[in-house]
């Protein structure tokens, strides 16, 4: 067992590095190490919805074709108000099986193993290049790889951008080929307030917006009778679209008429789908509803339906070098698709063929109490080595 490896593991969980907070001296701190163990490095700062975030790129190996990419972001999602902790979130913890805290399994005790991997690894073999891309505010719309994913090529310099990724997201190490695109949306519902006394004089926000549940859950009825028989074996759960209404908040006291009422929900559409075709609908149909109050007067309300933020799905062919090379190091002899989106979702889109694949547990992930256990911690750096030797060398 490496002492390193939890050092490193110990350190990134230290960092708080909650979504809404920037990365960057978590990606410094990275940067350091790396480029101790003989990788170039360039830090990629970006603007985040005002704040300053960062993606950290690391390559070792000639400037050759056909080479690596191994990624995973070092955002997660928050813990404060989080019921069920009984750990300090921020401070890696171990017992004899597990080690816990914000993070371990989704994802940083996959960016340790990258760290262990990068320190041992004999640079001087290297055939094709091995290129560490770590990412910010994958939580939040993969924000990060969006941004990076375009710019990859121009920081790398004379090293060819790879065309094959492993995302290290948390699967107990089995291989997945393919996800959905994912699409956010807002509906807002401007009625009119007043007294309640009076209902005739307003329009019930809230009221409206029942009508326009209704509409999105016969959607989401259809959606599913439309089952997709040609992914039954890449999504055995829901080979469909899925939708989810996620929050809702509107009105002011049990006595006024609900001014306004706003609704945000999401949808996962299967990766053969144009994923704002299901939004064109979604709005066809909120603008069939009837705006009236159930027991209003001849007032409407109005019905705003906005894109929130929409990502696309991933698919990689199967049979890749990568593919191949997982199957041999890990024992997984098959690929599915995830329930999830990833980074994947950006880089499939400029040409990066992923897979996922990686040593965390994913019903720990965004946990109370997140852990990954200790075997499959410590076995990550030398199944990363064998796949680098095995794609690059
Ligand atoms: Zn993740």
């Amino acid at each position: 067992m490496s002492t390193y490896l939890y050092e490193v593991l110990e350190r990134l969980i230290a960092f708080d590095t909650v979504s809404s907070r920037t990365v960057l001296p978590a990606v410094e701190y990275l940067a350091d190490h790396l480029s101790g163990h003989g990788f170039k490095t360039a830090i990629h700062r970006i603007d985040v919805l005002g704040l300053p975030q960062a993606n950290l790129v690391a390559w070792a190996g000639p400037p050759s074709p056909d080479g690596l990419i191994i990624t995973g972001h070092l955002d997660t999602v928050p813990f404060e108000g989080q019921p069920g902790w009984e750990r300090n979130p921020l401070q890696m913890e171990i017992d004899a099986e597990r080690v816990y805290g914000r993070g371990s399994s989704d994802m940083k005790g996959f960016l340790a193993q990258c760290a262990e991997a990068a320190r041992t690894l004999d640079k001087a073999r290297l055939k094709r290049p091995v290129v560490f891309v770590i990412t910010a505010d994958e939580e939040v719309g993969m924000l990060g790889a969006r941004e990076l994913a375009p710019a990859l090529q121009g920081l790398l310099g004379d090293i060819p951008r790879p065309s094959l990724a492993w995302i290290g997201e948390p699967t107990s190490y089995s291989v997945l080929h393919a996800h959905k695109s994912i699409c956010s949306f807002e509906v807002r519902v401007r009625g009119r307030g007043g007294h309640s006394g009076t209902p005739h004089h307003g329009v019930n926000a809230i009221a409206v917006m029942a009508r326009v549940i209704e509409a999105l859950g016969r959607i989401q009825a259809e959606l599913r009778a439309e089952q997709k028989p040609d992914v039954a074996d890449v999504f055995p759960e829901s080979p469909y679209d899925v939708m989810n209404l996620g929050t809702v908040r509107g009105g002011l006291a049990t006595n006024v008429i609900a001014e306004e009422c706003v609704l945000r929900a999401s949808y996962r559409s299967l990766p053969s789908t144009d994923p704002l075709a299901l939004f064109d609908e979604i709005k066809r149909r909120i603008s069939a509803v009837d705006r009236h109050d159930f027991a209003g007067g001849e007032l409407i309300a109005d019905i705003e339906t906005t894109v929130l933020l929409a990502a696309p799905s991933m698919w990689t062919e199967r049979g890749s070098r990568l593919e191949k090379a997982l199957f041999e190091v890990t024992g997984a002899r098959t690929a599915r698709g995830a329930q999830f989106a990833t980074d994947g979702a950006w880089f499939s889109s400029v040409g990066i063929q992923c897979l996922i694949c990686g040593p965390g547990d994913y019903n720990q992930a965004h946990q109370p109490n997140e852990s990954i256990g200790r075997e499959a911690l410590e076995r990550g750096p030398s199944i990363m080595t064998q796949v680098i030797e095995r794609m690059c060398m």
